[in-house]
């Protein structure tokens, strides 16, 4: 079993660093990725010295851990407070999950590859990260448990998923990467206390794709 041992807070001291002059601001993401051990999601350990560079990663089953300076920016955009309850579509490695529950959210995320959501189930205990994970298709979220303060889809969507803006609360935010070819843009949808959508462009970014009809 892979530690985490003063060399790998060392990394992630001078993650977080990088992380800092790329522009991310937030304390409490920085904090949490400054305390969340990344190298224990990545299953090769000859890739260890990679864990702490500000890059995706290949995590098996065809997926990819998303680049911490793409963690920092969803969660960033979230805005959360400990405490709200939040969907995650696309749980891969479950990194960013444990972000998400670091900073004190009831977390719920969905994968639609079974094995990856079955290793990452067992990872997640066994670092004793509480999240609620299921396998299913996250252009359906998750009705039974909406509504949710905040939805972070971490895969390249072809559109917005109706299902997903219908499953936010009054004030909720959806942070979602929309777009079909290598490149998506970050989008961040509010939905006001009328239920109107209004949409932000934030910028482009690039993600696996979010997959339809193959769970
Ligand atoms: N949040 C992850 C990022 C993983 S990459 C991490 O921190 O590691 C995106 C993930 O989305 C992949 O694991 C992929 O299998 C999953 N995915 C793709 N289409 C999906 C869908 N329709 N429903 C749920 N998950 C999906």
């Amino acid at each position: 079993m892979v530690k985490d041992d003063y060399r790998h807070q060392g990394m992630r001291k001078r993650l977080v660093e990088v992380l800092r002059t790329k522009g991310i601001t937030d304390e409490q993401v920085l904090g949490a990725i400054g305390a969340i051990p990344r190298h224990l999601f990545i299953d090769d350990s000859a890739f260890l010295e990679m864990a702490y560079q500000d890059i995706a990663f290949p995590i098996g089953c065809g997926q990819t851990i998303s680049q911490p300076y793409t963690v920092a920016f969803q969660t960033a955009l979230l805005g959360l407070q400990p405490g709200m309850k939040v969907l995650e579509i696309g749980t891969g490695s479950g990194y960013q999950t444990a972000v998400l529950a670091r900073l004190g959210c009831k977390v719920f995320s969905i994968e639609r590859h079974r094995p990856l959501y079955l290793q990452t189930k067992q990872r997640l205990a066994g670092l004793l990260v509480k999240a609620n994970l299921y396998h299913g298709d996250g252009f359906i979220g998750l009705p039974r448990e909406a509504p949710f303060d905040r939805v972070l889809v971490t895969c390249g969507a072809p559109f917005v998923p109706q299902g997903l803006t219908d499953q936010l609360k009054p004030g909720g935010r959806l942070v979602i990467p929309v777009g079909e070819g290598d490149e998506q843009r970050m989008l961040r949808i509010e939905r006001s206390m009328d239920g109107h959508l209004l949409q932000e462009d934030l910028g482009a970014f690039r993600f696996v794709p979010m997959l339809q009809d193959k769970v």
